[in-house]
């Protein structure tokens, strides 16, 4: 039996189900080959009976949990490096991003606090639990862009640093995020 990574076969199972193409699925395989945290992350969303899809042309990445409990992540095809001219040049240079992408919706997903609900009638707690949300996404992003190797000017940096390309500037998110590693 072939195994890729350290990806279960049902986690292959997942990915296969989905409507990713094959250079995505291949992007995946490839960083969790490098980030054993992702690697992991994929695991569990598949034992947890995540599921994964794509979303039309710059119609938005997000996760919902659905009324029967079921957790959908939403991802944008504009990420997905089998799109060609999907005018996104980070990804075209390096299709690694579109997994980070994937990891910070995996984030929201699976970890506690990732996703959690908010009532609309309290703006104060919605503004709280949005920033908590996103600390959550962008830090399981950020664990799974520096175990693959991004964030030196040659290999691109995450996802999030939208916009920055492969140009290094002193306040990216990546630098801002290795300069607080640097404190913990
Ligand atoms: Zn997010």
């Amino acid at each position: 039996m072939e195994t890729r990574a350290d990806l279960n076969q049902s986690t292959l199972a997942l990915l296969e189900k989905s409507d990713i193409s094959e250079e995505g699925i291949s992007a995946i395989t490839i960083t969790a080959e490098k980030s054993p945290y992702f690697a992991e992350l994929l695991n569990d969303a598949a034992k947890k009976n995540v599921s994964i899809t794509l979303n039309e042309k710059q119609q938005g990445t997000y996760t919902e949990k659905q009324s029967n409990g079921k957790i959908v992540v939403v991802i944008d095809k504009s990420f997905d490096p089998g799109n060609q001219n999907n005018g996104i040049t980070n990804i075209d240079k390096n299709p690694i991003i579109f997994a980070t992408v994937l990891a910070h919706e995996l984030g929201h997903a699976l970890l506690p606090g990732g996703n959690e609900g908010t009532p609309a009638n309290d703006p104060a707690k919605a503004a709280i639990t949005g920033d908590n949300n996103e600390g959550v996404g962008l830090t399981t992003e950020y664990i799974v862009a520096k175990q693959s190797g991004l964030g030196a000017p040659q290999t691109g940096y995450m996802h999030s640093d939208n916009g920055q390309g492969n140009q290094p500037a002193p306040g990216t998110l990546t630098a801002l995020l290795d300069d607080a590693a640097i404190q913990i």
